[in-house]
């Protein structure tokens, strides 16, 4: 009787047959692993994150009026999708913010540029930053200016951050995790203050560290935004509202004042 390859014939064997399909099938799920495994740890390749930035900078910034070319040029370099956890890396350079974990949030391109573009930096700038949250916006900076001071109040984040620009080969931005309502006054006064969660109000503390002629912007309010472009002038300081924004609020001692 022939019947099912795999049945026993009269003398308890099984069809030599059942055996060489039993060894095709395992090769086939073999190679369909490996290939299965490869493309997981590798889903974009590097150059299609690179296209994908060089698109960003083409569309998101300079038709809205970002023109200082060292602000193009760091958006350009900085690796952004590796500042954004591997479930959401595939929205890293979509025109929004993106999650990154700890119900935070890394801001949307244009705004990394337009903020960063307002504090007027250069090569000889020390720059405090209020929420490190993935480094991007730290890396920005670093690529622009002389030393970057970042703080982070939920000290994983700040960790994370700081394993992540090491291994870039960031050595110019210290990150400390803590509440930055109080400033970095050790490393004060600083030629501009970049603040990247929103305060009902301004810190005091934080426009005292500012320099005479230094700039910080700032989200101010809660449900409804504004973003603040402060200047310090000798008699005192110069606000403007510069564009509604959304930013996560500002936690902490902010909040008791
Ligand atoms: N600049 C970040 C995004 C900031 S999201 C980036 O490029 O990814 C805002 C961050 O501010 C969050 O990580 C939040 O934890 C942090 N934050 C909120 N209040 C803070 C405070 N008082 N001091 C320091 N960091 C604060």
């Amino acid at each position: 009787m022939s019947g099912y390859m795999g049945e026993l014939n009269n003398r308890g064997e099984r069809n030599p047959r059942f055996y060489r399909l039993l060894f095709l099938y395992l090769i086939i799920m073999a190679i369909f692993l490996s290939c299965a495994g490869q493309s997981e740890s590798n889903e974009i390749p590097d150059s299609t994150y690179g296209n994908l930035r060089a698109q960003m900078v083409e569309i998101q910034l300079i038709p809205r009026e970002i023109t200082d070319n060292e602000v193009l040029a760091a958006m350009g370099k900085v690796p952004r999708h590796l500042f954004i956890p591997a479930e959401h890396r595939g929205e890293a350079y979509t025109d929004g913010p993106v999650p990154i974990g700890q119900e935070q949030t890394i801001s949307q391109p244009y705004i990394v540029a337009l903020m960063t573009q307002l504090l007027e930096i250069d090569s000889s700038s020390q720059i405090l930053e209020i929420g490190t949250g993935s480094g991007y916006q730290a890396a920005i900076l670093g690529e622009i200016g002389k030393l970057i001071y970042s703080i982070e109040i939920i000290p994983s984040l700040a960790d994370r951050a700081r394993r992540l620009l090491d291994s870039l080969g960031y050595k110019n931005i210290r990150i400390r995790a803590g509440d930055g309502y109080l400033g970095w006054p050790e490393a004060a006064p600083f030629d501009a203050i970049i603040v990247t969660a929103a305060a009902p109000k301004i810190p005091q503390p934080l426009v005292d560290q500012l320099k005479v002629g230094g700039r910080m912007v700032i989200p101010v309010g809660d449900y409804s935004q504004e973003l603040y472009l402060i200047e310090k002038t000798k008699d005192g300081v110069v606000k403007k509202a510069v564009i509604p924004v959304r930013f996560v609020p500002m936690t902490g001692e902010v909040q008791k004042r």
